[in-house]
């Protein structure tokens, strides 16, 4: 008797996530004509652009580089209108997509999947659906995003506020009147800086609590018009080839005449041309050397540092907003629009929040060991834990009920981030080591998804029941995720891409943590690719 017969709700594949990565792969294992649903937590599709409605967030990615590349129909009929799209507009595109491909009957909503164990017996997984109800399947795609497990700082006091508080993902659906309210914002990362510089002419007052400051450069967004739209339709090939050869997975390319065969004025003039360009052209275009090499790297800081200080009237405050314990781009870069004009403004007020930290939250607002400050709202921006948050947050227990939070205690060990030894027929999309982290997510997502949809061709058309990632393969892979570090000053950072986060316990840095591959989209996508078209090299069948 085959599974099916033996449950009611036995599924062949199990997808977890309707966010990006989600949507795609249960739309190729449809195509395949597969027994596949899709299980999304949350009430409606989207994942981190259903979630994160705070005011300011956006791409940024170049619209036309983020979305999906494997319709031509839908290439045609979208039309982005910014260069960096906005979270409204983003969700829509997702909706549409979904709609398109009639992609909403495989999708289960309010599923939050809360514990998997595997059956090695039966060959399935059981998967343990919060507040009753469970789901078996004999393979699993979880596609649960690397930045979707939010993080709150443990601050005493902190439930006691007695006006409005939540974190940027869970920022309310209804409409939220800012007018007049006085706001704290805690976190100036990615988030922080895009909710502070859209924000910041809408509140009564706000008071910025700042740790430690972020690089960043302006996003320079723009809209694209019909005309400019039909020219990058017609540019599409061309786009996605180009983004499929570069390290970032975007249109900008590292430059290569080398940092010390220019002069400091010719690279200068050169760093004018890319401050006044958009998205990650100055982090993706940039010299090589200048995330290797210190000399390199505290120039171009240097750099950055003078434009900042050109733009903050306070020569005080703009000290405050220069980073002084890392160099530009050893952590990801925030991107911009008149993030740093806003501390030019009356009614905004930055903490520094090392120099008088925050003791409590009382009832009114936040008191720092230098003075209270009385809030009506407070946002923390206080990211994620990113990666392996996601699936530390899960019971998942594999072979001889091994739990998966345990073996990435000390840092996440996976086969090219797509499976992780000790537990079969269990894949990931953007998973930890993969190449998403440190490239445009979608294009690398792309190459992720048509690769687990190819394995589950290979063991559906062979009837096999089981694939897992061999112990030696991985441990190799691990090898080469540790070595993508070895030469980037980033491995110097405090950020997600090190998987640093103090508000998780042993995310503090102390302990070396390889959460991405940093060898660059098309290199990973190339080693990948070799290894499943060498026979699905480091995967063994039965
Ligand atoms: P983040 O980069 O981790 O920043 C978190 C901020 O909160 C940091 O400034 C951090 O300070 C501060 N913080 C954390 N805990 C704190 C505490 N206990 N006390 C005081 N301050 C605290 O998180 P994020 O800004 O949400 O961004 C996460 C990632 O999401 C980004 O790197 C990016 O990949 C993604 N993102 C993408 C977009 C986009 O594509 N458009 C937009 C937003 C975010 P320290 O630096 O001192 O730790």
């Amino acid at each position: 008797m085959s599974s099916r017969d033996n449950y009611s709700d036995y599924h062949d594949i199990i997808v977890i996530g309707a966010g990006v990565g989600g949507i795609y792969q249960i739309k190729m294992l449809s195509d395949l004509g597969y027994d596949a649903i899709l299980l999304e937590g949350d009430d409606d599709l989207g994942g981190t652009w259903y979630r994160n409605r705070y005011p300011g967030c956006r791409f940024d990615s170049e619209s036309y580089t983020y979305g999906y590349s494997f319709s031509r129909e839908l290439l045609d009929e979208w039309h982005w209108k910014e260069r960096f799209s906005s979270q409204p507009e983003n969700l829509k595109y997702l909706n549409f997509v979904a709609d398109k491909f009639d992609l909403r009957r495989h999708m289960r909503f309010n599923t939050y999947v809360q514990s998997m164990t595997w059956h090695e017996g039966e060959r399935v997984w059981v998967l343990q659906i919060k507040g009753g109800g469970e789901y078996r399947a004999r393979f699993v795609v979880s596609s649960m995003g690397p930045l979707s497990a939010p993080t709150l700082p443990d601050i005493e006091g902190r439930d006691t506020f007695a006006g409005e508080s939540f974190h940027t993902f869970w920022w309310p659906k209804d409409p939220l009147s800012l007018q007049g309210k006085r706001v704290g914002i805690i976190g100036t990362g990615a988030t922080g800086i895009q909710v502070i510089g859209e924000i910041a002419d809408k509140v009564g007052e706000l008071t910025v609590f700042q740790r430690r400051p972020n690089w960043s450069s302006p996003l320079n967004n723009s809209p694209i018009s019909a005309h400019e739209m039909a020219n990058i339709r017609s540019r599409y090939d061309e786009i996605f080839a180009t983004c499929a050869s570069t390290p970032s997975g975007f249109e900008h390319q590292p430059d290569r005449r080398g940092f010390w065969n220019l002069t400091h004025d010719e690279r200068v003039a050169f760093w004018d041309e890319l401050y006044q360009a958009s998205g990650f052209a100055i982090l993706a275009g940039n010299f090589a050397e200048v995330y290797t090499d210190e000399a390199a790297n505290a120039e171009l800081s240097e750099y950055i540092a003078n434009r900042i200080r050109q733009r903050v009237h306070d020569p005080e405050t703009a000290e405050q907003l220069i980073p002084k314990d890392h160099g530009f781009g050893m952590q990801r870069l925030p991107l911009e629009t008149h993030y740093f004009e806003v501390y030019n403004r009356d009614n905004v007020n930055l903490v520094n929040i090392n120099a008088t930290p925050i003791e409590r939250i009382t009832p009114q607002g936040i008191e720092t060991t230098a003075a209270q400050y009385d809030l009506d709202l407070i946002i923390y921006a206080t990211g994620f834990d990113a990666v392996t948050g996601a699936y530390d947050r899960l019971d998942i227990r594999g072979v001889e009920g091994a739990l998966l939070k345990d073996k990435w205690r000390h840092g996440p060990q996976t086969y090219f981030g797509f499976m992780s030894h000790g537990y079969p027929n269990l894949f990931m999309i953007a998973g930890p080591q993969s190449a998403s982290g440190a490239s445009n997510f979608p294009r690398a997502i792309e190459v992720n998804v048509e690769g687990v949809s190819g394995v589950l061709e290979y063991v559906m058309t062979n009837a096999l029941t089981r694939v897992e990632a061999q112990a030696e393969a991985e441990v190799h892979w691990v090898q080469e995720v540790a070595r993508s570090y070895e030469k980037l000053l980033l491995r110097k950072g405090k950020g997600w891409f090190v998987g640093y986060n103090s508000n998780v316990a042993g995310h503090d840095g102390s302990t070396n943590r390889f959460p991405a591959y940093q060898g660059g989209g098309a290199r990973f996508a190339k080693l990948y690719k070799e290894a499943m078209a060498d026979n699905y090299r480091g995967l063994e069948f039965q």
